[in-house]
């Protein structure tokens, strides 16, 4: 059983193959169209669809004037694309602890964190559930901070009805294959502000606005669009996103049941006001449950399942960026340690569910017994 599948059909197919047909291909009408869609989906002024989530995060602090010299607070549990973005435009990510009931970042962490040097903070909406947004928007006041969120995997996730990614100065989605709805590759950018809007869609695009004519180059900007094509998909993915996450919902929630009571992990934490799409069915192993050795029995049953997400600071790559701080995130380490993700998609039955559950908990019982 595979860990995730996207929920593709013929709509899909038929769209792109329209587009493909039309001899348009690039960024144009489509495009246009699934921003718009986005923006009513959300409740975002702005939409601008990017050709990943990582080239959103990049525009974004790019257009905000996040460079050399800044530091960018972001949680210490994430996809390394998050850290990626800070440095490729060129400033300082600063790892922070996250909380791991929610897997998200620890508002106190960031407080903590903050120097002079501090710009902005990049939340991370874990997995689809929302970081704590009111807090963080709190602290960002406070300090006069920038927010950009990582909205990666949570396009569809809110706090008291109010979207992923509509919080702060602007939010990024994915539209990679793991994520809820996909273009292939791709992402979108969304803002609410008049004066960032006007900077993403120039930067977007080489800098060039429209002239009579021809384009005038009044920045050096990036190719970063999507396609028509993928923009094609992404309309029809988007009609369907209600469906997708109901599906995962109900999923998560007969997980949840058949999990409920085992002491050897503890199943997603949902707060108050807050809905969960679930991007990833992801478990937190207690400790001294190895959770390399309970992926490789789960692939001998041929049920695909991995980690939650990594410690960033823990990877090779980053040793030079945190050279000039100690970096102390022991709830990341342990998370990166003691997550596992399980199969989760609209396309898996029932029994599949019941299926993956009881194999877990009967290797857990085997190797471990009730006691631990
Ligand atoms: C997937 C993901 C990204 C990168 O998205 P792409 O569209 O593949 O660039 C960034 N941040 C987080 C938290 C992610 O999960």
């Amino acid at each position: 059983m595979k860990l995730t599948k996207p929920y593709i059909s013929f709509q899909e197919i038929y769209a792109a193959s329209r587009i493909l047909k039309s001899g348009n291909l690039t960024q144009g009408k489509a495009s246009a169209r699934f921003e718009s869609d986005i923006c009513e989906y959300v409740g975002s002024k702005y939409a601008f669809v990017t050709s990943s989530a990582t080239t959103g995060l990049h525009l974004s602090l790019d257009v905000l004037q996040i460079g050399e010299g800044d530091e960018v607070i972001i949680p210490d549990f994430s996809f390394p694309a998050t850290a990626n973005s800070v440095i490729k435009v060129g400033a300082r990510p600063i790892c922070v602890d996250i909380d791991l009931k929610t897997f998200c970042i620890d508002p106190d962490e960031i407080e903590k964190n903050i120097s002079e040097k501090t710009k902005a903070i990049m939340p991370v909406h874990a997995f689809g559930l929302c970081a704590n947004m009111p807090e963080i928007m709190k602290i960002a006041r406070k300090h006069n901070l920038r927010v950009i969120e990582d909205a990666a995997c949570a396009i569809g996730s809110t706090i008291n009805q109010q979207h992923a990614g509509t919080f702060g100065d602007c939010g990024v989605y994915s539209f990679h294959p793991r994520k809820l709805i996909t273009t292939g590759e791709g992402g979108a950018i969304v803002t609410n502000n008049d004066e960032l809007s006007k900077l993403i869609g120039i930067s977007r695009s080489h800098g060039g606005v429209r002239a009579e004519l021809f384009f005038e180059f009044i920045d050096s900007g990036y190719n970063f669009r999507l396609s028509d094509i993928n923009s094609a998909i992404g309309i029809e993915q988007l009609l369907k996103i209600e469906r997708i996450i109901s599906a995962r919902k109900k999923y998560a929630e007969i997980y949840n049941i058949l999990f409920e009571g085992n002491s050897l992990l503890t199943t997603p934490s949902v707060p108050e006001g807050y809905s969960h799409t679930y991007q990833s069915y992801v478990v937190l192993l207690s400790k001294g449950v190895d959770r390399n050795f309970i992926i490789r029995e789960l692939k001998k049953l041929d049920i695909e399942s991995t980690l939650g997400t990594y410690s960033i600071s823990s990877q090779p790559y980053f040793k030079e960026y945190s050279a000039h701080k100690k970096i102390s995130v022991p709830r990341s380490n342990f998370a990166f340690a003691q997550t596992l993700t399980l199969p989760l998609y609209p396309g898996m039955k029932r029994r599949d569910v019941t299926t993956v559950a009881s194999a877990l908990l009967a290797i857990l019982d085997k190797k471990y017994g009730k006691t631990l």
